[in-house]
């Protein structure tokens, strides 16, 4: 039951009931019911500014984990370009100078990063600049490990070069030392033995019993192997390539026909005294593009010290040739 309410009328001295309106109590309530809701709204808004929900907590702290991460990852990157960095100085000056090829600038390693915004989608965020930064430096690593790549590869091929020219100079002695009876003559002024007069001496002169093996002094293909050139004899013309050709004269025997590949070591003949020969011996000559070299400059691979000194002591003896 609701209470029932009174008021004193002063002029006819008596409590008089006071009677309600339904349509003002309605107003009444309807006013309360408004300003309740906008206070709620500004509480809400305000609570709303300063205090997060359980979901902006749970996201602000996946963003705050994101950016730890995209900082471990940009030290972890420092790592990266630095041992990079090693790799290509190494590259520049020791492994392309070694076999003789350019240093790639620094501007090819890094080339094609201006120009064209390509960081574009990423802009316009409070984390727009880690993102993007994180974003070009691995970019330029990966375009840096091509490039060191491609250098490799070059390195691999000119590497492989360089062993076949290793190969093909005639680097050994064409008969060995335990058949050899002595360093007869060098390159040089020699007294030739049947005019007796002071000429060249194109090649050297092993001196070596009739049927001592002769081997090939590097890689090649027989280029000739005829007594057709005047003073030579039987001799054995071996093309190594890279401009090398060694020559094999007054042989007994071939081992070998024109044409045949040959590998460093191969017997290809046994030392005789056929052409313009005086005694049993192997004259031995290198050209390089056409001209004739000393050939005692090749032996470094497959003479000790010791020998190579004895050689050169025989070889510089102004003495008679055996031609
Ligand atoms: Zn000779």
């Amino acid at each position: 039951m609701s209470k029932v309410k009174y008021y004193y009328d002063s002029d006819t001295l008596a409590y008089r009931k006071i009677e309600r309106k339904t349509g003002k109590t309605l107003l009444r309530v309807l006013r309360f019911l408004f300003a309740a809701s906008l206070f709620a709204l500004l509480f809400v808004f305000i609570a709303g500014r300063y205090i997060d929900s359980p979901e902006e907590k749970a996201l602000r702290r996946e963003l705050s984990n994101m950016q730890l991460q995209y900082n471990v990852l940009n030290k972890k990157m420092n790592e990266a370009e630095a041992v990079l960095a090693n790799v290509e100085k190494r590259d520049n000056n020791i492994y392309r100078v070694y076999f003789e090829a350019n240093p790639i600038p620094e501007e090819q390693r890094l080339a094609g990063f201006g120009g064209v915004n390509r960081y574009k989608k990423l802009e316009g965020y409070d984390n727009s600049k880690l993102i993007k930064n994180t974003s070009q430096r691995l970019d330029q690593l990966q375009k840096r490990i091509v490039v060191q790549s491609k250098s490799l590869d070059e390195i691999k091929i000119m590497a492989e070069d360089k062993e076949k020219l290793l190969a093909a100079i005639p680097a050994i002695q064409p008969v060995s030392n335990e058949e050899l009876t002595r360093m007869a003559s060098g390159y040089g002024y020699r007294s030739d033995p049947f005019t007796k007069v002071r000429k060249f001496h194109y090649g050297m002169d092993f001196t070596a019993p009739r049927g001592t093996p002769i081997y090939a002094s590097g890689d090649g293909i027989v280029e000739r192997a005829d007594n057709k050139s005047s003073g030579y004899g039987n001799h054995i013309r071996i093309d190594h390539g890279y401009g090398y050709v060694s020559l094999y004269a007054h042989l007994y025997k071939y081992n070998i026909r024109k044409n045949q590949r040959v590998k460093r070591g191969d017997l290809i003949g046994f030392v005789g005294s056929t052409g313009r020969s005086e005694a049993p011996h192997l004259h031995y000559e290198v050209f390089k593009d056409g001209e004739r070299i000393n050939p005692i400059n090749f032996y470094y691979g497959s003479l000790s010290a010791e020998e190579f000194n004895s050689m050169l002591e025989s070889a510089t003896l102004e003495n008679e040739s055996l031609d």
